[in-house]
């Protein structure tokens, strides 16, 4: 069962300031994805290549499908035709594997570049060097479009600790945008920074207040997850 009231009220307070909702429907049934989909929501986030094939293949064509997970460099061709934007670019491997891919399949897939922004061992992403190496190369990627950055605060109940490493992503952002190779002519298309998606339930107004334009909300909306 999906939360009507608190999807309406949040969806129109981020419409109200251009910034993109994407549902996180995880382990969520496809009913409720629906339900969510008849009151307008177009972008969903699924974190699990194979549980998003099949919720595809049961919901309208125009849903715009966000990858938020760690992708498997060999679920990559799977999720290639599906796919809106993948948001968990966390390797140069993996965006590679992800350029190489897309050429075969003669597509341009949208990526944003997953940077370790918290303290934590656990988290997967790239570190500033990484996100250096990426950003300085850009033509190297011919198959990829990298439309900005994404980010995990830690999961804590510090909400400055999580503002700090919301602000640092944005730095990093901001950056990245004003460097050479973001401009469209010098890096042949493959970098347009335009999105920094952080927050998630718990942290979404923090991260707009730091700089967010794209959210990931899933259990707000959706309820919470078993
Ligand atoms: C599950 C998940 C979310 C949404 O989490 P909620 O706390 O339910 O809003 C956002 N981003 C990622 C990457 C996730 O895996």
């Amino acid at each position: 069962m999906i939360n009507k009231e608190a999807y309406l009220s949040i969806s129109g307070k981020l419409a109200e300031k251009k910034i993109t909702l994407v549902a996180v429907s995880k382990t969520k049934p496809v009913e409720d994805i629906l339900a969510l989909y008849n009151l307008g929501q177009r972008d969903f986030g699924e974190n699990y290549v194979q549980e998003l094939a099949e919720k595809a293949q049961q919901l309208p064509a125009d849903i715009h499908w966000h990858f938020i997970g760690h992708l498997q460099s060999n679920k990559v061709k799977l999720i290639i035709p599906l796919v809106q934007l993948i948001q968990g670019v966390d390797s140069l491997k993996l965006l590679k594997e992800i350029d190489k891919e897309a050429g075969k399949a003669g597509k341009i897939i949208n990526c944003l570049l997953q940077v370790h922004i918290s303290g934590e061992e656990t988290k997967f992403g790239l570190d500033e060097t990484e996100l250096d190496e990426i950003m300085t190369s850009p033509s190297k990627f011919k198959h990829v479009h990298i439309q900005g950055l994404m980010g995990m605060a830690s999961f804590t109940d510090d909400m400055n600790l999580v503002r700090t490493e919301f602000k640092y992503l944005k730095i990093l952002f901001d950056n990245h945008a004003k460097h050479p190779t973001s401009n469209p002519e010098k890096s042949g298309q493959a970098i347009q920074f335009q999105t920094i998606s952080t927050g998630m339930s718990a942290d979404y107004q923090i991260a707009i207040e730091e700089g967010s334009n794209m959210v990931r909300i899933g259990s707000l909306i959706f309820g919470e997850r078993k």
